[in-house]
């Protein structure tokens, strides 16, 4: 299910393409989070107009609303949202340990308490979690069976073992005793799916183990060791960016030996320069809220490290500029020609175009930027392009050459 087409001779990045039921995605790829059946504000036909080839559901918030039972009976997940590409859908894992956790389960990828609504886990146990709904308050109960059902009534390409999130506020005892309990959780995902599992879903398993190396090691020696078809990083990654990198270092170096040709996601992360780090690290494919998160909230992604790539709309010094949001940029909103002051207008009017506009260009620049990065593995000239992309070059001179 997964080639490696070429690898970068100075570090683990390879590019490659993942063979899934619903096509092919060509890796390293970021995969835009469609969390409740939609990637908020767009359509199907934009995700593919923009190039890309997956977008990830949200197993905890379909199987609240409007539960699998429905999916089902609306044709799958594929078929609901008429997206006929690949899906990736999460195991429900994080969003029910982030109700017992809080915000802390992931500071460093900005997930603040109460983002994924309120709730309230009543008991985590062996068999599962116990919760109480955020939409009605009814008591339910997810453990890994319940996952690997509610991702085969979905009909997803990639689905992923349930895990706990282990917040990075924890003792190194609870996070041993939580990656133990993930690794129990893994082989009864497994043993699920091989009997129940619908044809063509790939299953991935999760390395947890905290900010503790040793941990980290033992976490990726268990699921390289399960029969999983690819391998996704999660939990804590630290308390910072230096950190997190590391951690993720720590996971791919262990990887790199112990299932090499196995696909690796990145749970959650997705920042221009984690993205650039990430593909040096090994990472295939991520995830992350942040550029459709952010353009809700009127920043838009220019080439600016300075401003950690950010360009805030909403700043009265837009008021009056003229120039689109990134000159040359190819996204619909750029091409069209509307301008940063346009933009600006339609955020203080709170108009729901100006959510799209932005969600476009946001998207649009992440997917330039995995173009370049893929292109340059291919070239040979990973090294540069990643210090060049990381020093403020704008994405799509290296795929376009
Ligand atoms: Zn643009």
């Amino acid at each position: 299910m997964f080639e490696i087409l070429a690898r970068c001779s100075q570090s683990l990045a390879r590019r490659g393409v993942l063979r899934l039921a619903h096509g092919t995605v060509q890796t390293p790829a970021f995969v835009p989070l469609a969390t409740r059946g939609a990637v908020k504000t767009l359509e199907a036909r934009d995700l593919a107009a923009l190039g890309y080839e997956m977008v990830l559901g949200n197993t905890f918030h379909l199987m609240l609303a409007p539960g699998p039972e429905l999916v089902a009976a609306l044709g799958g997940l594929h078929e609901m949202m008429r997206w006929p590409a690949s899906i990736i859908t999460d195991s429900g894992g994080f969003q029910v340990f982030s109700l017992g956790h809080g915000g802390v389960a992931d500071e460093i990828k900005g997930r603040g308490r109460g983002a994924d609504g309120a709730g309230a886990v009543l008991r985590i146990e062996e068999r599962g979690v116990r919760f109480r709904s955020y939409i009605d308050g009814a008591k339910r109960f997810i453990g890994p069976e319940t996952s690997m059902e509610v991702q085969a009534a979905l009909g997803s390409d990639i689905a992923l073992a349930f895990d706990e999130c282990t917040p990075f506020h924890v003792t190194r005892d609870y996070t041993a005793r939580s990656m133990e309990r993930t690794h129990r959780w893994l082989a009864r995902c497994l043993d699920w799916h091989g009997r129940h599992g619908p044809p063509g879903q790939v299953v991935y398993g999760i390395v947890q183990g905290g900010v503790e190396r040793d941990l980290r090691q033992v976490s990726a020696e268990a699921v390289a060791a399960s029969a999983c078809d690819g391998i996704a990083i999660g939990g804590s990654l630290g308390a910072d960016k230096a950190q997190m990198h590391e951690v993720v270092g720590w996971c791919t170096s262990a990887l790199h030996r112990l299932a090499p040709e196995r696909p690796r996601h990145l749970l959650g992360i997705g920042e221009i320069d984690d993205l650039v780090i990430g593909v040096q690290a090994g990472i295939d494919t991520f995830d992350c809220a942040m550029p459709t998160r952010l353009a809700r909230h009127g920043v838009a992604l220019v080439p600016d490290p300075g401003a950690r790539w950010r360009l805030d709309l909403t700043a009265s010094a837009r008021r009056t500029e003229t120039a689109p949001i990134l000159d040359g940029c190819p996204c619909p909103t750029c091409a069209a020609g509307h301008s940063r002051g346009y933009l600006h207008h339609l955020f203080r009017a709170r108009e729901m175009t100006a959510l799209r506009l932005v969600t476009l260009h946001n998207l649009a620049f992440i997917a330039s930027l995995m173009a370049d990065l893929r292109a340059a593995i291919e070239t040979g000239g990973l090294p540069e392009a990643a210090a060049a992309l990381l020093a403020g070059a704008a994405p799509g001179s290296w795929s376009a050459r």
